[in-house]
């Protein structure tokens, strides 16, 4: 147990913050989490307006096993607080030919549909998963489960010959392509480099496990709203004892002789701690929350953040038969839209568009008849190319002449309520550099050897949780960091001892 005197200070209750202090408050820890806004769940949150409820941020829950055991390493059951359910088909995606494919669950169901688009590629798809479950295996121990420190590992020779094992020497997309024929099938694979925010002409080949997961564990949803996920976090994380201050910023990190004190708050008060472990995002805390700490934040600003987003909520007062629970609508030429976004700096003139309906699992989401549309775009990271308080209202109508075309008819006169966030809401929000969702980008094999570690070198028992750091983004990966950054702290505090 810890004494009086020991307590650990957490700066941000996005998913990372909750999951550090449940794991340390599973294990006797003292633990206050200072989150900014009046909620906490970070870019998983929540908007409602006119009898519309919209999840904001993440939709899609994949790896739910580690939401089962975060919630067992507190002795609590996962199906107490919250209901996982499979979405089916896992997405609907839809190519401005008018082909369409439904991402089946169920893998005898998933292949008639790839036999449909191209016979050539059943066996394909069979030969993906067998070699992505290789990777998968690999990668989950090393990187997932136990993630590492950062740059010196890459020098173990261990560590190299892994490299060379996780299929990191080759883009997604080349790997894509020795799999697939179909050319909508290679758009489809290709897509999951975008769940870390990054171009499948750029990222390696290991990520393909992202589809490996997706297909093999499943494509979930939090009933009534992803939204509970964040609201379970909390309920368990004060059951176990976490002092929880919402609409509390931290203004700075307090250090003395290069260890940390405490933290500051915006309102002027001190808090003393033993540990800080910040949440938010590091590129942020090194710029703004600590003092002399200049060279590593140029040095982490020269990093390439991940892909923000373009969000419209829309309340419309129709129902599109056609949509499912999650739907993309492509592009007409992938390479193009993503030398837009990451070498050009640009939105894509002719975006793949992702529209999540939950209102089709949540009747209660919408009024009846009506639906509940979150759409969103990926776009470049804020840059001196874009200016979105100008840009915004012309790029909405791109998006949703595009959705018109694509078969959802006279969408802009069905819409009732509508609201917009650009990369720089993101940003403003909840202080992620660049608006990006996933922190930084992957778009090189060394990108993992370059994240900000769990435990900060700069400054003693200053820890770093979430996306920004390791593992990286997504729910699972976020959560996975809560876990390994509670390891870390438990260790050096028995080390100390
Ligand atoms: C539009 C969008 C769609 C996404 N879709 C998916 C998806 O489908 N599936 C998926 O798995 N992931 C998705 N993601 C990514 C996922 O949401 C993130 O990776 C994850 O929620 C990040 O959690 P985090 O704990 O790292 O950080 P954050 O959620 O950014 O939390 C950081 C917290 O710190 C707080 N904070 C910052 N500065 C301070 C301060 N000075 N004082 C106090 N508090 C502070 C912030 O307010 C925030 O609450 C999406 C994200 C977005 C934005």
């Amino acid at each position: 147990m810890a004494s009086r005197s020991e307590r650990v200070l957490i700066v941000g209750g996005g998913l990372g913050g909750l999951a550090a202090a449940i794991h340390l408050a599973a294990q006797g820890q003292r633990v206050i989490l200072f989150e900014q806004h009046e909620q906490v769940g970070g870019k998983l949150n929540l908007h409602t307006a006119e009898g519309y409820t919209f999840d904001t941020g993440p939709s899609l829950l994949t790896m739910p096993w580690i939401i089962r055991d975060l919630f067992a390493t507190a002795g609590r059951r996962r199906e107490d607080y919250l209901e996982l359910v499979p979405v089916e088909p896992t997405c609907r995606y839809t190519w401005p030919d008018g082909t369409c494919f439904d991402a089946a669950q169920r893998l005898p169901d998933l292949l008639d549909a790839v036999r449909r688009l191209e016979p050539a590629d059943v066996g394909g798809l069979l030969r993906f998963l067998a070699h992505t479950a290789g990777v998968y295996e690999r990668v989950s121990d090393r990187f997932l489960l136990h993630p590492f420190d950062g740059f010196a590992e890459l020098l173990s020779l261990e560590f190299l010959q892994n490299g060379l094992r996780i299929d990191a020497l080759r883009t997604m997309d080349t790997a894509v392509r020795g799999f697939f024929r179909s050319p909508y099938l290679r758009q489809v694979f290709n897509r999951y480099a975008t769940y870390n925010g990054s171009s499948p002409y750029l990222t390696p080949a290991t990520f393909n496990v992202i589809a490996y997961i997706e297909m093999v564990e499943g494509g979930w949803y939090v009933r009534g709203g992803m939204y509970t996920l964040a609201r379970a976090l909390l309920r368990l994380a004060e059951e176990l004892g976490v002092e929880v201050q919402t609409g509390c910023a931290v203004s700075a990190i307090e250090t003395a002789s290069g260890v940390v004190r405490g933290v500051r708050l915006a309102d002027g008060r001190t808090v003393a701690g033993t540990q800080v472990i910040v949440n938010a995002d590091p590129r942020y805390t090194y710029a703004n929350l600590l003092q002399g700490q200049q060279r590593t934040a140029l040095r982490l600003a020269t990093l390439e953040p991940s892909c923000s987003g373009f969000v419209l909520l829309l309340g419309i007062d129709c129902v599109y038969e056609a949509l499912r629970h999650h739907n993309i609508f492509f592009s007409a030429d992938y390479p193009r839209e993503f030398a837009a976004i990451f070498q050009k700096g640009v939105p894509a003139p002719d975006p793949t568009v992702y529209v999540n309906v939950t209102s089709v699992t949540d009747p209660q989401h919408a009024p009846p008849g009506h639906m509940n549309l979150f759409v969103l775009v990926n776009a470049p990271a804020v840059n001196e190319r874009v200016n979105w308080r100008r840009e915004a209202a012309g790029y909405r109508d791109t998006v949703l002449a595009k959705l018109e075309r694509m078969g959802l008819h006279n969408l802009r006169q069905h819409i009732v309520y509508e609201h917009w966030m650009t990369p720089l809401d993101l940003q403003q929000r909840y202080n992620a550099a660049g608006g990006a969702i996933y922190g930084l980008a992957s778009n090189n094999p060394f990108t993992a050897f370059l994240r900000p570690p769990l435990r900060a070198r700069e400054v003693g028992n200053l820890y770093f949780v979430g996306g920004g750091t390791h593992p990286g983004g997504g729910i699972p990966l976020v959560l996975l960091s809560g876990q390994a950054v509670a390891r870390r702290v438990l260790d050096d505090s028995c080390k100390v001892r």
